[in-house]
C-alpha cells in the first residue's frame, strides 16, 4: 500500500495535464490508467487554438497530422467554405497525443500504474483507491476518467440521456474516396445527419476521421446515421472500423467536487455543447484542479473555502463559454429550418463563427452579433 499527495484516475488530457502541474510543484502524484498506453481513443483529434495555448509545452511537429485554417459547412440545402489566416486547430492522433502528454508528466516525476480504479473510500483523512490487485492512498483524488465511469458517483449523480452525447467515429484511408484526397487544411461539418449534432470529416494527412455525434435522447439510431452518412459521402461502411464513446453535454449545472475529490474534463461535464470540443477544456480544468490542490498543500489548508476555488475558477474560465454555447445550440437545433440552416448557410455568419475558435470574439459577442443580424439573415 503506497501513499501519495494526489492520485489522478485516467491518463487522458485532463488527467495528465493535472498530474504535470502537480508534479512540477513538487507534490507526489500517482496516475492510475486502466488501459496500457499508448491506447486508441475515438476522437476527431482537433485541438483548437485555445487548447494548444493552455498546454505548458509545445506540441512536437511530428505529432501534428494536419493544420486547420477553415471549415466547409454543409446543411441539407447548402455548402459554404470559410477560410481564415489563423491556424484554428491542429489535427492529431489521440493515441500519440495522449501518450506524449503522459510522457511529459512522467518526466516530471509522476508515477503511473496501469490498473483500473474500482472504488474510492475515505478513511482517516485519506482516500483509499481500490484496484483489483492493490490499494493506493492519497490526500486528494482527481477523477479524470471521461464520462463513462461510475466513479463519478462519488461526487454527483450520473447524467441522464438528455445530458449526454453519443459519438461514432472511423479512421478511413485518405485514398479510399478521390473526392477527399484534397481535403487538407479545412475541416468538413454536415448538419442534419445527427439529432442535435452533426457529422464531420477531419483530415489527418494519410487518413480521415469521419464521424457523427448528437444528443443521446434525440439521436436514437447512431449506427444507422453513421451508415447513411458514410454512404452519402461515398465511403465504404465497415462495422469493424466504427468506434463509439459518450460525451457530456456542457453548460448544464453539475457538481464538480466533493471534499478532496475533483472531477475534471469530460467527467466534470466540460464539453462545448455545440461543437463537441472537449480537449481544451479537459486540459484547462485539469490545470485548475491542480492549481487549487497546490495552494491547499502550500497553505496546509484543505478547507471548503480554499478547495471551492476549483468550482469558482472553472465557472469563471469555462462556465460562461459552456452556458452561451448551450443557449446557441438549443436555439439553433430547436428551429433547424428557421435558424440552424439559415445561419450555417450564411457566409458572414460562418466567417464570424470561426472568430470564436480563433478567440477573437466570445460566444456572447457572437450571439449578440447574430441577434442584430437576424432579420436580414431570415429574409435571406
Ligand atoms: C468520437 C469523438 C470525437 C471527438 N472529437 C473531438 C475533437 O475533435 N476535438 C475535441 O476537442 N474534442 C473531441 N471530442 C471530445 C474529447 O475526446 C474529450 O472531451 C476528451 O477526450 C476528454 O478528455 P478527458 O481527459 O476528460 O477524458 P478521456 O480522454 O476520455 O480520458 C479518460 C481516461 O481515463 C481512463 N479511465 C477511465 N476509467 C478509468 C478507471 N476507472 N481507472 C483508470 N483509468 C480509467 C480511460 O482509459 C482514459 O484513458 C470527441 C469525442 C468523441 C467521443
Amino acid at each position: 500500500m503506497k501513499s501519495f499527495d494526489v492520485a489522478v484516475i485516467g491518463a487522458g488530457p485532463a488527467g495528465t495535464s493535472a498530474a504535470y502541474d502537480l508534479a512540477d510543484a513538487g507534490l507526489s502524484v500517482l496516475i492510475l490508467e486502466k488501459r496500457a498506453m499508448p491506447r486508441e481513443k475515438p476522437c476527431g483529434g482537433a485541438i483548437s487554438y485555445s487548447g494548444q495555448k493552455f498546454l505548458r509545452f509545445d506540441i512536437p511537429e511530428d505529432l501534428v497530422d494536419a493544420e486547420c485554417f477553415g471549415a466547409r459547412i454543409n446543411t441539407p440545402e447548402s455548402s459554404i467554405t470559410s477560410i481564415t489566416n489563423d491556424r484554428l486547430a491542429i489535427l492529431v492522433s489521440r493515441k500519440n497525443f495522449d501518450s506524449y502528454l503522459l510522457d511529459m508528466a512522467l518526466n516530471k516525476g509522476v508515477a503511473a500504474v496501469y490498473e483500473m480504479a474500482k472504488e474510492i473510500k475515505e478513511d482517516s483523512g485519506f482516500y483509499h483507491i481500490y484496484t483489483n490487485a492493490n490499494r493506493y492512498l492519497a490526500k486528494n483524488v482527481i477523477i479524470a476518467t471521461g464520462i463513462q465511469s461510475t466513479l463519478i458517483k462519488n461526487v454527483r449523480r450520473l447524467d441522464n440521456k438528455d445530458e449526454l452525447g453519443i459519438c461514432l467515429e472511423a479512421e478511413i484511408d485518405i485514398n479510399e474516396n478521390s473526392r477527399y484526397k484534397d481535403l487538407k487544411n479545412i475541416i468538413e461539418i454536415h448538419f442534419g445527419v445527427a439529432g442535435y449534432g452533426y457529422g464531420w470529416v477531419f483530415p489527418h494527412g494519410n487518413f480521415l476521421s469521419i464521424g457523427v455525434g448528437g444528443v443521446t435522447s434525440v439521436f436514437k439510431e447512431p449506427n444507422k446515421a453513421m451508415y447513411e452518412f458514410m454512404s452519402k459521402l461515398g465511403f465504404k461502411y465497415d462495422r469493424k472500423k466504427i468506434r463509439g464513446h459518450m460525451i457530456p453535454k456542457g453548460g448544464i449545472k453539475r457538481l464538480t467536487r466533493k471534499g478532496g475529490l475533483f472531477l475534471v474534463g469530460d467527467a466534470a461535464g466540460f464539453v462545448e455543447p455545440f461543437t463537441g470540443e472537449g480537449i481544451a477544456y479537459a486540459i484547462r480544468s485539469g490545470q485548475i484542479a491542480a492549481n487549487t490542490i497546490i495552494k491547499a498543500f502550500k497553505n496546509s489548508d484543505f478547507s471548503e473555502e480554499l478547495l471551492s476555488n476549483y468550482e469558482k475558477n472553472c465557472s469563471a474560465e469555462i462556465g460562461s463559454t459552456m452556458g452561451y454555447a448551450l443557449f446557441f445550440s438549443k436555439m439553433l437545433h430547436k428551429f433547424p429550418n428557421l435558424l440552424l440552416n439559415k445561419i450555417m448557410s450564411n457566409q458572414h455568419c460562418v466567417d464570424k463563427y470561426l472568430e470564436i475558435i480563433s478567440q477573437k470574439i466570445t460566444y456572447k459577442d457572437y450571439i449578440k452579433w447574430i441577434f442584430k443580424k437576424l432579420p436580414k439573415i431570415l429574409i435571406g
